[in-house]
């Protein structure tokens, strides 16, 4: 069955959808069911030099607009996207699986906050004047070129927005790669951004998996690329993007620490840990998957957790009354299952969930481990699925010492009555994203991204443009030139 919002094709070059089947097919696979709902075919040389020519022409006009006439056509694209939420929601379910109570509240519309807020802010970008005696400086925010964003398959179509619109406010051209497990909403958003005005070669979509990202990231016509994925890949497209002094913007995975003091309200604490470790079936980058409990209040929190748990409904991710959906692919199930078996092995208490569902599509049931030390996988590892690990601790210094004990640095989130004690706590966390008696809040207005090796440089916010521009200073001199001879 054809959905009104499939995309017509696999690319969008220069304004318009493009296809070659002659690169390598990618089955689009409905994560419910294992149905395979479309084909798009990887991005050939032919069609990455076409959109790589299409982006550095329209960029040259695009940075001549003013920022208000540019932040119109992104603003004017937001409430498109507001106006087709719940299309665009299913078909991001269909795509990633996940529950359409979610993607109504959390993917196109973050989507949209993008859009709205860089269109806003896009007036509103100056340099500006240094004076030196008589002599004066004056500083150009100017556009970095052509912009490359390379997606994860959580968020797609938030994913793309939350790089294109900064990069189009600022004046850049995008070409976005999403994941080739999740390649349609992009298309979408392309569609859409069209339809708003913008100029044709500014936001162009090109399917393919690492190989097709590899390619364009070596181009010397790309000036900057922004990641979202993993610490590997990042590793990988950090070093070739320093190979061609490119700028990038890396935002990676997490393995994030969720402390729960004893004065905790144990009710909201709860909620904390299944909010931090269970939407989008624990596919999250921030999720607070090392719950660390303190050990007077373990049990109770954990007996708490066992009965909150049972409102945990695996269903039709279409049907809204579905809160919890599959896992994105066969593979991520997999990496799953093998955790769970591996946390029992090790000792781990299994408090409820990890059963895989006996039916189509990537089914497990939400995981609660119990008695779970430092050194197991499940407690190191980014698993990247639904499986929440419980530590217990007895002092604050402990816990923070044990928070920090990670290559990782994304989030942190602390629930405590005191509040002495949760900015000081905070403070200590290495971590770029950071909860006070909350989890996973992500507005547009503040900087997301993380430290150590989950990222460099942040998205959302003014921080962005930083990422997205470049700074020219320009010497003014009034009086004669000395020269030496
Ligand atoms: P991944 O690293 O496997 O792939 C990410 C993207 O990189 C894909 O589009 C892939 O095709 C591309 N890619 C792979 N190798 C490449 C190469 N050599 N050159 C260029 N491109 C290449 O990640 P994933 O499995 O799609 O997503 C899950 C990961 O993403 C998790 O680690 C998660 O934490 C992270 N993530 C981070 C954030 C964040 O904002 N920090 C958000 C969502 C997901």
């Amino acid at each position: 069955m054809t959905y009104p919002t499939q995309p017509q094709a696999s690319h969008y070059i220069a304004g318009e959808y493009a296809e070659d089947t002659s690169g390598a097919p990618i089955p689009v696979i409905c994560p419910a069911t294992g149905d395979t709902i479309a084909t798009v075919h990887a991005a050939t040389p032919a069609l990455i030099e076409r959109a790589i020519t299409a982006a550095g022409e329209a960029q040259r006009a695009w940075a001549a607009l003013t920022g208000t006439e540019r932040g119109r056509i992104l603003r004017r694209a937001a409430d498109l996207i507001r106006e087709r939420n719940r299309d665009l929601s299913v078909l991001e379910t269909r795509d990633t699986g996940k529950p359409l109570q979610e993607t109504l509240v959390a993917d196109a519309t973050s989507g949209a906050d993008a859009l709205e807020y860089f269109g806003g802010l896009a007036g509103t970008l100056t340099g500006e004047h240094i004076q030196l005696g008589e002599d004066w400086v004056y500083t150009r925010r100017e556009p970095l070129g052509v912009c490359l964003g390379i997606g994860a398959w959580n968020y797609p179509t938030q994913i793309a927005c939350w790089k294109a619109a900064p990069a189009l406010a600022c004046g850049n051209a995008m070409i976005f790669k999403p994941s080739e497990t999740t390649p349609l909403s992009a298309l979408k958003v392309a569609e859409i951004l069209t339809e708003a005005g913008l100029p044709a070669g500014l936001f162009n979509v090109l399917q393919g998996a690492g190989d097709v990202g590899a390619a364009l990231v070596e181009d010397p016509r790309i000036a900057k690329v922004s990641l979202t994925g993993s610490v590997p890949t990042g590793r990988k497209i950090y070093a070739a993007a320093a190979a061609g002094i490119k700028h990038v913007t890396m935002e990676l995975g997490g393995k994030s620490p969720l402390i729960i003091f004893d004065d905790a309200d144990l009710e909201d604490a709860v909620g904390g840990a299944i909010l931090g470790n269970f939407y989008s079936s624990g596919q999250v980058c921030s999720n607070g998957t090392r719950v660390f409990v303190h050990r007077a209040i373990k049990e109770k929190f954990l007996s708490r957790l066992a009965e909150r748990m049972q409102g945990a409904v695996l269903g039709d991710p279409l049907d809204e009354a579905t809160n919890f959906g599959p896992l994105v692919s066969a593979r991520q199930l997999e990496i799953v299952q093998d955790h769970v078996a591996r946390a029992k092995a090790k000792g781990a208490r299994l408090i409820t969930g990890g059963e895989v569902l006996d039916q189509p599509g990537f089914w497990i049931s939400p995981a609660v481990f119990a008695d779970v030390s430092d050194d197991m996988a499940i407690a190191r590892d980014e698993i990247f699925g639904p499986v929440m690990a419980v530590l217990d601790f007895e002092t604050e210094d402990e816990v923070i010492s044990r928070a920090n004990a990670t290559e990782f640095g994304l989030s942190a989130g602390v629930f405590t009555r005191d509040i002495s004690r949760a900015h000081r706590v905070v403070a200590q966390v290495q971590a770029g994203t950071c909860f006070i008696n909350s989890y996973n809040d992500a507005p547009v207005e503040a900087p997301f991204g993380g430290m150590k090796a989950s990222g460099v440089g942040r998205e959302n916010s003014k921080a962005a443009i930083a990422h997205y521009s470049q700074l020219k200073s320009v010497y003014v001199r009034m009086g004669r030139v000395e020269a030496p001879f």
